[in-house]
């Protein structure tokens, strides 16, 4: 039972809202608070106080036995805003409670529980299907118990902490053939439950994975140097680390079918691919019994299917569409030319007469998993289907990242959900300092000094080629004279590269200035470090010409002193001395400072690697002490009232 208490008009009003979400679970105990509030705690499992933090904790103080029989308690504002995980997090069922609470009220969680506040994942929100005991293995990995981590490929999931560890042992997993498959995940699938054959287990990538290791490489969050945890620590598989020898609860990651009992879970990676064939008018549930039978006979699991292929020929026939529409994946199809040139084990003249190739399922299976690992199901056949199934690898996830120029609310949330998406962060340490705190815990993190650009490019493709999740940090925006071209260039097409746009600090220097960039604008980076300074002398003087406002990156350090003067000389041949210069150190950061003067008062010395200089145009204005390019429209050059029919419909297209 859920005790609601309210003091006020507005908490009254959230406990009626919370009694109509959860008729049968709540209790509204009415003023006086004290006394309510000590009945609420003898009688219910939870409570939801809508008072002051302070006033609860004063008010339940007196009454704290402890853990295990405490109720859990969560306090909410008057302005509904804020829900507080105050008492019995986890054992108290506070936090969950906390969460639901917000769901009905709209509001923010606020959680303290060290693995929940740093944003240990459910088992559910990975990305992956989740079958067996999610809740139990779940909780395991929250309280900190020690949890078997089989995988059997590296997957781009996002970071386990460090009690989710590697098993030692085996370098492949051990599924016995011929097991009982009573109580596996697939049991009704698995009638004849024999194991794969052992060319189709991939590596086990986890306890394979040490390339990282004693690159100075560290993992997050409160496993790292914590004293429970800290042995392992230093073993640092990605998804984990350390001896998981004697762990209690087991987390798989696989595509197969596996003994389940009550402490064990399994995620599902998108890893099968079958391919299917059928006659014109095969039934869906013809394709689909074909479908679960090859897998259930290869002790294969329906949760990793990623795909359904076959040829083109066939895009249409109903029973194929619904089979995969049932499966919930994609239907792929491929040209009979491209499937005739796959070798196969079985090819046959029917499809050969019927559509051009001598194999459509085995073929169309293999087409489909592209970099895998061959077929595990060869051809099977029912009266109007057939069915092979192959498995493809892991495609690794680069995400480019964008942190913004500094303050944490100009990082946007997409930025956010990738730097938690990510199992490895790639980046110059002072950015991950920027972030670290929103890591997951045991996310791998993998920076390095000014300085080792390419050196970090190439590690955060390598890593994502191994199969990591990996997000490569840069400030402001990732790909404006950052670290997204060198990575980029080294990449193929065997990753997944996401890019995830920043607040260039041109943009966030603007926003300091006024609107200086209101017209035309152009970023030059004065840093000859890797460009003659011949090209950039000719970009500066064709800005100048072309009367662009320009903003330098990089605009001055201890060794570079003579780039900006001599860049802003080339600009004063085209514009006046008074023309506005707007001085931007440390956009959004505490130690912001800005100014604005003119071309001919600027203080070159007040530049440092830290700044953006903006240069307006010949139109730009200081307007109450901010800079002000001018949009440039006839309408405002012009006295009210006199605008033309044309100029009107110029400012509607460009005020989209
Ligand atoms: N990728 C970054 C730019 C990297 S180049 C971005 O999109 O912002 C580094 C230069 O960026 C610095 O020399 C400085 O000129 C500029 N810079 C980066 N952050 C800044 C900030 N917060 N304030 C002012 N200038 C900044």
């Amino acid at each position: 039972m859920i005790g609601l208490i309210a003091a006020t008009a507005a908490g009254r009003r959230g406990c009626e809202r919370l009694a109509a979400a959860w008729p049968d679970r709540t209790r509204v105990y009415d003023a006086p608070v004290a006394p309510a509030l000590e009945r609420a705690f003898a009688e219910c499992d939870q409570l939801v106080c809508f008072l002051a933090t302070g006033a609860v904790v004063r008010l339940v103080a007196p009454l704290l036995r402890g853990k295990d029989s405490d109720p859990g308690i969560v306090t909410v504002d008057e302005a509904h805003q804020h829900a507080v995980a105050l008492l019995g997090g986890h054992g108290g069922g506070a936090n969950a409670l906390a969460r639901a609470v917000c769901d009905v009220l709209g509001a923010a969680p606020v959680i303290t529980t060290a693995t929940d506040a740093v944003g240990t994942p459910g088992l559910d929100t990975l990305g992956f299907p989740a079958e067996g005991a999610l809740a139990v293995v779940g909780r395991a990995i929250l309280d900190g118990e020690r949890v078997a981590l089989r995988t059997d490929a590296v997957w781009p999931l996002p970071a386990l902490p460090a009690n989710v560890s590697a098993e030692a042992g085996p370098a492949r997993l051990a599924v016995p053939a011929g097991r009982d498959t009573a109580g596996t995940t697939d049991s009704a699938m698995a009638k004849t439950g024999s194991a794969p054959p052992d060319s189709a287990v991939p590596r086990l990538g986890v306890a394979a994975d040490s390339g990282a290791a004693g690159r100075g490489d560290r993992q997050v969050g409160p496993g790292a140097g914590s004293a429970p945890l800290a042995a392992e620590e230093s073993a640092g598989g990605p998804q984990g680390g350390g001896d998981a020898g004697d762990a209690r609860f087991t987390l798989w990651v696989t595509d197969r079918v596996v003994p389940l009992d009550a402490r064990t879970a399994v995620l599902r990676p998108p890893s099968l691919v079958v391919g299917v064939g059928g006659s014109r008018g095969v039934s869906a549930d013809e394709v689909l019994a074909l479908i679960r039978q090859s897998l259930a006979d290869a002790g294969l699991a329906a949760g990793s299917v990623a795909v359904l292929a076959t040829v083109d020929a066939k895009a249409d026939e109903a029973g194929i569409v619904e089979a995969a529409e049932r499966l919930g994946v994609p239907l792929a199809t491929y040209g009979a030319a491209e499937l005739a040139a796959i070798e196969v084990p079985n090819p046959s003249a029917a499809p050969l007469a019927a559509v051009g190739t001598p194999s459509v399922a085995e073929a169309a299976a293999l087409a489909a998993s592209a970099s895998g690992g061959g077929l595990l199901v060869p051809k099977r056949k029912s009266a109007m289907a057939t069915a092979a199934v192959a498995r493809r690898g892991p495609r690794g996830r680069l995400a480019v990242v964008g942190l913004g120029p500094g303050a944490r609310d100009l990082l946007t949330p997409r930025a956010r959900e990738e730097l938690r998406r990510a199992s490895v962060i790639v980046g110059l340490d002072q950015y991950v300092d920027q972030i670290r705190d929103l890591l997951r815990p045991g996310t791998r993190v993998l920076e390095s000094g000014l300085g080792a650009e390419e050196e970090r490019a190439r590690t955060a493709v390598a890593e994502a080629q191994e199969g990591h999740a990996v997000a490569l940090i840069g400030s402001g925006d990732a790909g404006v004279y950052a670290m997204a071209s060198p990575a980029l260039a080294e990449a193929g097409t065997d990753i997944d590269v996401v890019g995830v746009p920043g607040v260039t600090a041109a943009l966030a220097a603007a926003a300091v200035l006024g609107a200086p960039l209101g017209h035309d604008h152009v970023s030059i980076s004065l840093s000859d470090l890797h460009t003659p300074w011949g090209v950039i002398e000719r970009r500066v003087r064709a800005a100048a010409e072309a009367d662009l406002v320009v903003t330098f990156y990089n605009p001055r350090s201890r060794g570079r002193d003579w780039q900006l003067p001599k860049a802003l000389g080339i600009l004063g041949e085209h514009r006046a001395p008074t023309t506005p210069v707007g001085i931007v150190h440390a956009a959004s950061r505490p130690d912001e400072r800005s100014a604005v003067t003119t071309l001919a008062a600027l203080d070159v010395r007040a530049v440092d690697m830290v700044t953006v200089v903006t240069v307006g145009n010949t139109a730009t204005r200081e307007v109450a002490g901010r800079m002000v390019t001018p949009r440039g429209y006839r309408w405002q050059a012009q006295p009210q009232g006199t605008q033309n029919t044309a100029a009107t419909e110029n400012t509607k297209e460009n005020d989209q």
